[in-house]
């Protein structure tokens, strides 16, 4: 089992680094952000106002669903392709930026050359494998569900659980409920419970929150999960893979938003003995891909070595600038020569 408390002499040095209540202090998530990049920005901001820090801003590159938008202090939060001087005037003029949900500069797009130019520190705080360079202090924990859950342990690190009101709470559950599929992934720790159950106890209503995460669709977008399953989901049951793909044509037929396609990937992996699943999305000069996997079938490695991506072992993403078609037969072949499975090999070797 992990350990339950962060590295001291890590903690000591975040605690030298925030030593005036004056200092500008950026909030950084990754592209295209989700429950987790906003929960733990949004929990990260309300903490830091609540310690006295006068000056706190939160940057994402691009926006996020707006199922995320109910969380306390979202009109703090300042989206790079809306404002793109004043996030990259945030980023160069801070002196301690918080990088959230994310372990190598490039997932932040268009904001990377501004904080690899920014003279401020930068303190990685992420559970994905594999950690990047280019941050003073790195707070990393494959083990955690989610940068919400390492969030709340750099909090009681820093002996402030008191400071802990709904607000915090009720980004930081959101971040944890969204990172671990409403408590069906990445959730094995007895912690990850333990943390969600201090997060309760601030008296925030936890069924509102799933509501508002998940019981939000517009009509729309149920059509469009519709149309996924009914339409468009390939299954080659052979090699336990499936999959859908949409073009931008389907995604307009439908009024497609930011945020509509999140999840759809995880009913192919709802399949019996599916264990490769993935979802492909058109967008104007790239495919988005998303991936789900089960056990040891290692979907961060796929992303990696094939997609222009990476993620997690069993939940990963990536990109492919061939046009959708193309990129389809390249993932069908890479199923039907079953690659994953030689990847998986190499790196449960690696971790031995
Ligand atoms: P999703 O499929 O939900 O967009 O992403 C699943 C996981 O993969 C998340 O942890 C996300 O951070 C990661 N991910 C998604 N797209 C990319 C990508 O293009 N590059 C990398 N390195 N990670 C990605
Ligand atoms: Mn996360």
């Amino acid at each position: 089992m992990r350990s339950t408390t962060l590295d001291p002499t890590l903690i000591d040095q975040v605690k030298s680094l925030l030593n005036d209540k004056n200092l500008p202090i950026g909030i950084v998530a990754h592209t295209n952000p989700d429950g987790d990049a906003i929960g733990s920005s949004l929990g990260m901001f309300e903490y830091l106002k609540q310690k006295g820090f006068k000056h706190v801003h939160v940057i994402t590159p691009n926006e996020y669903p707006s199922f995320l938008h109910w969380m306390p202090n979202n009109d703090q939060i300042t989206v790079a392709t809306k404002a793109p001087g004043e996030a990259k005037k945030m980023i160069r003029e801070a002196a301690v930026l918080f990088c959230l949900d994310f372990n190598g500069l490039s997932r932040t797009d268009q904001l990377e050359k501004s904080i690899s130019g920014s003279p401020a520190k930068k303190i990685m705080i992420d559970h994905h494998p594999q950690p990047g360079e280019g941050f003073d202090l790195v707070i990393s924990d494959v083990m955690a569900s989610s940068t919400s859950e390492l969030i709340y342990d750099l909090i009681a690190a820093m002996g402030d659980e008191k400071l802990i009101n709904q607000k915090i709470a009720q980004c930081l559950l959101a971040g944890i409920i969204t990172d671990t599929g409403s408590f069906s992934y990445s959730c094995n720790q007895p912690k990850t419970y333990r943390i969600a159950a201090k997060l309760v106890e601030t008296g925030l209503d936890a069924q509102k929150i799933h509501r508002l995460i998940y019981n939000t669709y517009s009509a729309d977008r149920l059509r469009l999960l519709g149309y996924c399953l009914s339409e468009k989901l390939v299954v080659l049951p052979e090699h336990q893979a499936a999959y859908i793909s949409l073009t931008q044509e389907e995604l307009d037929r439908f009024n497609h938003q930011v945020g509509d396609t999140e999840g759809i990937v995880n009913y192919a992996m709802s399949i019996k003995n599916i264990m490769l699943a993935a979802l492909f999305i058109e967008k104007s000069d790239h495919v988005k891909i998303s991936f789900r996997s089960e056990n040891n079938w290692n979907v961060n490695l796929l992303a990696r070595e094939y997609f222009n991506g990476g993620g997690h072992k069993n939940a990963a993403g990536g990109k492919s600038f061939e046009p959708l078609k193309d990129t389809l037969l390249h993932f069908e072949s890479l199923v039907k020569k079953e690659v994953i499975l030689t990847l998986s090999t190499e790196e449960d070797e690696h971790q031995k």
